[in-house]
């Protein structure tokens, strides 16, 4: 059946898949920023040279006792704070038993039936369509080492173990099956990482493996009750390969239901040179891996007060720090998500305008030229040339019509390729706005001289001339008169 249903995917049609709805559960395990192991002092750094990161409760030696970090707990606890789930007082570690030539103890440190938080939920919009994802339970675990396969040849094929990362703290985030399509898939993985960012539990890098992803994946005619049986795809390690797995495997599905086939609940993986997904094995059971107390381990108390203390270190989420954007501010939702997409920007728009003194105008600033200019070379909001007071001071100097918003455009570049202040450039370039009477006046004059013609028109009742002259000093003075004494002294002159 397996060859017949690989068969029938390409023959799918759209309105067959029409007919289905997609059930879609995520389950995303997340490196936490801890300096060292869960259960011993080893280091997590990346890229070390195989197996020198270890020790003998991370190699699984025998006799070698787990001690658990309180680093890694704290960061757990401010992933689950992040996620709104409830912080069960009381959980515990369990031994999900199996072998793999990664796992030297033959089992993982995991949490079971009593994991470190519960009920969470995230919001995520697709479409314009705002929606919640229930989270069903946070767990703390370890990750296993690597193994590392070369050669091609069946001669010449090898497989190396790195015992690196053997240890390395883990939490896994549980979804419900709540998510309906690629695209609510993808717009959850995108919230979850951006709010774990945004409280640095996580790097949250995919490309280090720091953020995983597993995909559960059924479908059912659309108005059944019944949840249909899922296949899970393994180790989505992008954002891009989750969309390509999910939508593939929805169509693989449906192709098996619509030529009167069964779903096999089994474990699949995500083929990336074929982007098609293949039976790997037929699902495991939870009883499959004897799951039973950690003997090792006692069980994790987490009282009020270390709670309270843990909240109390926390920043302002995005989605509370967004609400006050809009209401304080007067931020638009779309400037406000903009501005709040990771807590470096959030904390830099935040300067700006405090300096400006005008949120509006330094949120356009920095979605507008700072952004443009960052793109243009590779560079993110945390290494902007521009100091954040200096654009607000540039911001500011606007308001109070010491600088002409058109000359403020010129000024800008010049900070961002020097990092000097506004004022610095502007007194460099000369280019302080001209509002001195004197000086005004001696360059109208000199217009007015220039154009006798279209001095007779304006002195006849052509009064629309006045924009001419306007213009003519403004370009005279290179932009940096101000308009509104160049407009009283002309009225008066002309
Ligand atoms: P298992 O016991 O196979 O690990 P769980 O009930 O623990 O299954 O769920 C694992 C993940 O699969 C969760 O994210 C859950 O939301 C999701 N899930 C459960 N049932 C379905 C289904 N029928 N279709 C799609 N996803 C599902
Ligand atoms: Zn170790
Ligand atoms: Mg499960």
């Amino acid at each position: 059946m397996s060859l017949m249903a690989s068969s029938m995917t390409t023959a799918v049609s759209s309105e067959a898949i029409a007919r289905y709805e997609p059930v879609i559960g995520l389950e995303v395990h997340v490196q936490l920023a801890t300096r060292t192991k869960i259960f011993c002092g080893c280091p997590t750094s990346f890229g070390a040279p195989p197996n020198t990161n270890v020790c003998p409760v991370c190699l699984g030696l025998p006799g070698a006792l787990p001690v658990l970090s309180r680093q890694a707990v704290e960061l757990a606890i401010e992933a689950a704070l992040a996620l709104n789930c409830r912080v069960n007082s009381r959980s515990i570690f369990a031994r999900k038993n199996y072998f793999y030539p990664d796992l030297p103890k033959g089992y993982q440190i995991s949490q079971y039936d009593q994991p470190l938080a519960e009920h969470g939920y995230v919001d995520i919009e697709v479409g314009g369509v705002q929606k919640r994802i229930g989270i069903t339970r946070v767990h703390m675990e370890d990750d296993a080492g690597k193994s590392i396969h070369e050669g091609f040849k069946d001669s010449d094929r090898y497989t190396y173990v790195d015992l690196n990362r053997s240890g390395t703290p883990l939490i896994e985030i549980v979804s419900d099956p709540d998510i309906r399509s690629a695209d609510e898939a993808h717009a959850y993985l995108t919230a979850i990482k951006q709010v774990l960012q945004y409280v640095e539990v996580s790097s949250c890098d995919m490309e280090k493996g720091h953020l995983r992803c597993d995909a559960n994946v059924s479908v059912r005619l659309k108005g059944a009750e019944k949840f249909g049986t899922k296949a899970e795809v393994k180790n989505l390690n992008s954002f891009r390969f989750l969309k390509l797995a999910v939508d593939q495997e929805i169509e693989r599905q449906v192709g098996i239901l619509e030529s009167g086939g069964r779903v096999l609940q089994e474990t699949r993986l995500f083929n990336v040179e074929t982007g098609e997904t293949v039976g790997m094995r037929s699902k495991e059971h939870a009883h499959d891996y004897r799951y039973f107390p950690e003997p090792d381990l006692v069980p994790l108390r987490i009282s009020e007060t270390w709670l309270s203390d843990i909240r109390a270190k926390m920043p302002e989420l995005p989605a509370a720090r967004r609400a006050r954007f809009i209401e304080s501010f007067g931020l638009r939702e779309y400037d406000a998500q903009v501005l709040t997409a990771t807590r470096a920007m959030s904390d830099y728009f935040e300067k700006v305008a405090a300096a400006s003194g005008d949120p509006r105008a330094a949120a356009n600033w920095v979605m507008g030229d700072l952004a443009g200019l960052l793109k243009a070379d590779g560079k993110e909001i945390e290494e902007s040339p521009v100091r954040a007071a200096n654009l607000g001071r540039l911001v500011a100097l606007i308001a109070q019509g010491k600088i002409s918003g058109k000359l403020a455009k010129e000024v800008f570049p010049k900070m961002f390729a020097s990092g000097k202040t506004p004022e610095a450039i502007m007194a460099e370039e000369n280019l302080t706005q001209i509002s001195d009477e004197g000086a005004l006046g001696k360059i109208i004059d000199e217009v007015i001289a220039a154009n006798p013609k279209q001095l007779e028109q304006y002195r006849s009742g052509k009064t629309a001339v006045m924009n001419f002259f306007l213009g003519q000093v403004m370009k005279a003075s290179r932009g940096q008169a101000d308009p509104a004494a160049v407009t009283k002294l002309l009225k008066e002159k002309l």
